[in-house]
């Protein structure tokens, strides 16, 4: 019970150190939402799209699983990608794995989790994919590692090819995908693919991540 006690006592402190500078903060947020950015990223406790990228309250909409999948038969993403391209009209929707994930290191073995493992399927298709490339790396948490990386460009594909970020596009080019990890033993944020505002760019994406394949 005291780590739950925890939580409340710490938003009140939160409330008060917020509302000492601005005594309107939450009221002038009470009656809509306008944020920028469109966050998916893994469900990790590790890897809360808030704090890692210092965003205040209203400034992004939030989606995390496990392993920040993007799968077009998934009502619960495509509820919250539609609502928030159609809807909230967010400028950048990004794609963020994180190195250590979970999700991707089940993938990679042969251990059977029940469930997860097809959610997890996507990945396993990536790591068939680019099977060459990945034995050619000896050391083992590197292969890891860009086993992350391929996932992140790959689900930033799938977020392209979505009927609803096609439209947008045909619309009026936007949103802007991107794709990032964050890496949890120095806390920072890497870029993988930015500004992907159109099917030329995905085109790029692909090409960019074949020509990994020999690295
Ligand atoms: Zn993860």
């Amino acid at each position: 019970m005291e780590n739950i006690r925890r939580l409340f006592a710490q938003n009140r402190d939160l409330v008060a150190d917020i509302t000492k500078n601005d005594p309107e903060f939450f009221k002038k947020r009470a009656g809509k939402q306008e944020p920028h950015f469109l966050f998916i990223g893994c469900a990790d406790s590790r890897v809360p799209a808030e704090t890692l990228t210092g965003v205040a309250p209203g400034e992004m909409f939030v989606h995390r699983n496990i392993a920040n999948q993007v799968r077009s038969v998934d009502l619960n993403l495509l509820s919250v990608l539609q609502y928030g391209v159609e809807v909230l009209d967010v400028k950048h929707v990004i794609v963020c794995g994180h190195y250590e994930c979970g999700g991707v290191k089940a993938a990679m073995g042969d251990q059977n989790y029940g469930l997860v493992d097809h959610w997890l399927a996507g990945i396993r298709d990536t790591c068939n994919r680019h099977e060459q490339e990945l034995q050619r790396i000896g050391d083992d948490d590197r292969r890891f590692r860009r086993v992350v990386d391929l996932n992140v460009l790959r689900q930033v594909y799938n977020l392209a090819r979505t009927p609803i970020v096609q439209t947008a596009w045909k619309r009026g080019r936007r949103p802007m995908l991107h794709g990032m990890v964050y890496d949890i033993h120095d806390g920072l944020l890497k870029e993988l693919v930015l500004q992907v505002d159109g099917n030329d760019r995905v085109a790029e994406l692909l090409e960019t991540t074949r020509r990994s394949i020999g690295d």
